[in-house]
C-alpha cells in the first residue's frame, strides 16, 4: 500500500494550535492501528532549535537520536506515544544548507540553482526519504507558519507538487472570531485565508475551525461554501478543557471515518486504545484530588519554555486522578529568605532545567526549603545539579560549594564541566544530547519508581556531578540513585528518608499521556500523600 499524505496548513494567524491538531490526527490514526509519522516544516534558517532562546521560541525538544527540534515534536510524541527522529524535522536551514552544499560539490553543474525546482525538489526528496526508509501508512506534514508568509512559501509549493505524485489530503486550520458585543462568529478572515491558499494552487479537503464557542451552523455553511467543500467537511475545534480531548472531539463529529475515507483506508477501530485514552481524559477533567506544585525557574513568564514539564505533570496527574495546579515561582524572588513564605501553601517543589547564572541562589533556597520542610522535591537536570550543591553546602558542610557553571573558582566544585565538553567551542549540537542508558542503584527510590534497573532517558547538558565528591556526599547521606552503565557519570541523586529525587536527564521529554514518566508519577503521588 502506498503511503498516504495529510498536509496541515494554517491560515489567518499563528497560535491556533496546529501542533495539537496534527497530533490529534496522529492519535486518531493510532486508534486504528495505523503507523502514522509526522513531518514538521519550520521556515527559520537555523539548522535546528538547539541555539534558540527558549524564552523567545519555547522549549528546545530533544529526541532519542540527539536531534534538537521544535517543541511541536513534544506534542506529537505525547499524543502518539511514538519515539520520533530528527529527519522528520525539515527546516529552512536544512534545506538551504543541503542545496548549497550540493551546488558546491557540482551536483547541479551548468544550471542556475533556483527556489523552484531545486529547493522544492530538495524538500520533496527529504519527505520521500522518510517514506522509503520507514514505510509508514500515513505521513502527516505540518507546515509551520501561516499561509501567505514568505518563509514557508516554497515549502507550500513543494507540498502542492508532492500531491501530484502521492495521494494527499489537505487540511486548512482556520479561526472564526466572535465579536464581544454581538457574539456572532465571523468567517470573513477565514475566507481571505482560503483565497491565499487557492492562489498557491491548493484546495482544502477539510477545514478545521478554531473558535471559542462551538461553531454555529451559519458560520459552518459559509466556511464550507467558500472553501468549495460540503458542510460535513468543516470540523469544529472549539475550546476544550484539555488538549487531550481533541481526538475524541474530532471522533464525535465522525472525522475519523471521514478522514479514513479520504485516505482510502479501511482500518478497524482499536477499542482498547480508545477506551484507555478516554479514561485518562476523564481523570484530567474530573480529578479526585488536587495539589499545588511550585515550579521554581527563571523563564516562568513564558510557560512554553517548560512545556514538557507542564505536560508531564498533567500525565502523572491523570495517572493519580489528581489535578496538578502549577504555581510558577520566579527564582530571583526566592533570593532573600523571606520569600520562602511563598512556598508554604505548596505541596511539592520542582526545579526544572536551565542555563546561566540568574536566579540560581533562589533555586537553591527553594530546594533547601523542600528538604527542611519535608516537601516532595523533583529536580530535572539543573535541578539535580542544584540539589547536589544544596546538600554539599548545608548538610555535608562544604561551604559555598557550587557548580563551575556559576562560580569557576568555587573551592568545592561539586558540579563541573563534562570531560567531553572541554575544548568544545562550537555551539550547535555540541552538548551531551539524546538518549543515554542508566543503571539505577539497588534499594534506590528511583529504581522503585521505574520498577526496573536499566532505563533510558534523554539529556541536554554540559555539566555533571563531580565524582571527586561522591564519597563525602554519600557519607553525609546523599543517595546516588543511578549512574551511566560504565559507572562514570552520576545520573540520579536522592534524599534518604523523604521524597527527594533528581536526575541529570530530562524524563519530562519521554512522558506521554499513554505512558507517563515514572518519576513524575511518584512525585505527584508523594505530593498527594504529603497534603493529606
Ligand atoms: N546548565 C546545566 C548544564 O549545562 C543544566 C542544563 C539543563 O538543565 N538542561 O549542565
Amino acid at each position: 500500500m502506498p503511503t498516504k499524505y495529510i498536509v496541515v496548513l494554517g491560515s489567518m494567524m499563528s497560535g491556533l494550535g496546529k501542533g495539537v491538531v496534527t497530533s490529534s490526527l496522529l492519535t486518531m490514526l493510532d486508534f486504528y492501528d495505523y503507523k502514522a509519522l509526522p513531518i514538521k516544516f519550520d521556515g527559520y534558517l537555523n539548522y535546528d532549535c538547539g541555539t534558540m532562546n527558549p524564552y523567545r521560541h519555547g522549549e528546545v525538544f530533544v529526541l532519542d537520536d540527539k536531534s534538537e527540534v521544535d517543541m511541536d515534536f513534544g506534542i506529537y510524541e505525547r499524543f502518539s506515544n511514538r519515539d520520533l527522529t530528527g529527519d522528520l524535522s525539515i527546516t529552512g536551514g536544512k534545506l538551504f544548507g543541503s542545496v548549497i552544499s550540493k551546488e558546491r560539490k557540482g551536483e547541479y553543474l551548468g544550471e542556475d540553482v533556483q527556489i523552484i525546482p531545486h529547493l522544492t525538489n530538495e524538500a520533496i526528496s527529504m519527505i520521500e526519504k522518510v517514506e522509503k526508509s520507514r514505510r509508514p501508512d500515513v505521513i502527516v506534514i505540518e507546515v509551520g507558519g501561516t499561509v501567505g508568509d514568505i518563509e514557508n512559501s516554497y515549502f507550500i509549493e513543494a507540498v502542492r507538487q508532492l500531491a501530484l505524485k502521492h495521494p494527499t489530503t489537505f487540511i486548512n486550520l482556520t479561526y472564526a472570531p466572535a465579536l464581544e458585543v454581538v457574539g456572532e462568529q465571523k468567517t470573513k478572515p477565514a475566507q481571505v485565508g482560503y483565497r491565499l491558499l487557492l492562489q498557491a494552487g491548493i484546495r482544502p479537503d477539510f477545514v478545521i475551525c478554531r473558535s471559542r464557542e462551538k461553531l454555529n451552523e451559519k458560520a459552518r455553511a459559509k466556511l464550507a461554501l467558500f472553501a468549495n467543500i460540503s458542510e460535513d467537511k468543516v470540523i469544529d475545534d472549539s475550546d476544550a478543557q484539555t488538549i487531550y480531548q481533541l481526538p475524541l472531539h474530532f471522533m464525535e463529529q465522525g472525522f475519523d471515518r471521514k478522514l479514513l475515507k479520504a485516505l482510502e483506508l479501511k482500518g478497524g477501530l482499536n477499542r482498547k486504545k480508545l477506551a484507555s485514552w478516554r479514561s485518562s481524559v476523564d481523570r484530567i477533567v474530573h480529578p479526585k484530588h488536587s495539589i499545588q506544585v511550585g515550579i521554581v525557574g527563571k523563564y516562568t513568564d513564558l510557560k512554553d519554555s517548560y512545556a514538557s514539564v507542564k505536560e508531564a505533570l498533567v500525565h502523572a496527574g491523570a495517572y493519580n486522578d489528581t489535578e496538578v495546579n502549577i504555581q510558577w515561582i520566579e527564582s530571583t524572588e526566592l533570593e532573600n529568605g523571606d520569600a520562602l513564605t511563598h512556598l508554604k501553601s505548596i505541596d511539592a517543589i520542582l526545579v526544572p532545567g536551565g542555563f546561566g547564572n540568574r536566579g540560581i541562589e533562589g533555586m537553591i533556597n527553594g530546594i533547601r526549603y523542600a528538604r527542611e520542610n519535608k516537601k516532595p522535591y523533583l529536580g530535572l537536570c539543573l535541578g539535580m545539579q542544584l540539589m547536589t550543591v544544596e546538600y554539599a553546602r548545608n548538610v555535608a558542610g562544604l561551604e559555598n560549594a557550587n557548580s563551575t557553571e556559576f562560580n569557576r573558582n568555587a573551592k568545592y566544585k561539586v558540579i563541573h564541566l563534562l570531560p567531553s565538553q572541554r575544548g568544545v567551542d562550537k555551539k550547535g549540537g555540541t552538548m551531551r544530547l539524546g538518549l543515554w542508558k542508566c543503571r539505577l542503584s539497588k534499594g534506590s527510590m528511583s529504581r522503585r519508581l521505574y520498577g526496573r534497573d536499566i532505563i533510558g532517558e534523554r539529556h541536554r547538558h554540559r555539566y555533571e556531578f563531580n565524582n571527586k565528591y561522591k564519597g563525602i556526599l554519600a557519607k553525609s547521606g546523599l543517595v546516588i540513585g543511578g549512574t551511566t552503565l560504565d559507572g562514570k557519570l552520576v545520573e540520579f541523586v536522592e534524599w534518604k528518608d523523604q521524597f527527594g529525587v533528581s536526575t541529570q536527564s530530562h524524563p519530562e521529554l519521554k512522558s506521554r499521556l499513554a505512558s507517563p514518566s515514572p518519576l513524575f508519577v511518584g512525585f505527584v503521588k508523594a505530593a498527594v500523600e504529603n497534603k493529606s
